[in-house]
């Protein structure tokens, strides 16, 4: 993975970007990158969307009735 060039508010330049060593679990995947000039962390959000939940369809509901004991 290579550096990725990015405004940085701190530096007032373009600065190459690194990803920092992940805390969260995220892997190669971490939204995360770090200003080789000044630190400064920023988010970026190049990560896939969330995957919605299904919604599971009840299909035939069949009503239930209590039996007569
Ligand atoms: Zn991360
Ligand atoms: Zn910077």
């Amino acid at each position: 993975m290579g550096d990725r060039e990015l405004y940085c508010d701190g530096c007032d330049a373009d600065m190459p970007f690194e990803m920092p060593p992940c805390q969260d679990g995220h892997g190669d995947d971490c939204p995360e990158l770090v200003c080789t000039g000044c630190g400064a962390a920023l988010l970026i959000a190049t990560f896939p969307p969330v995957r919605t939940a299904r919604s599971t369809l009840r299909r035939g509901d069949a009503v239930r009735r209590h039996r007569a004991a």
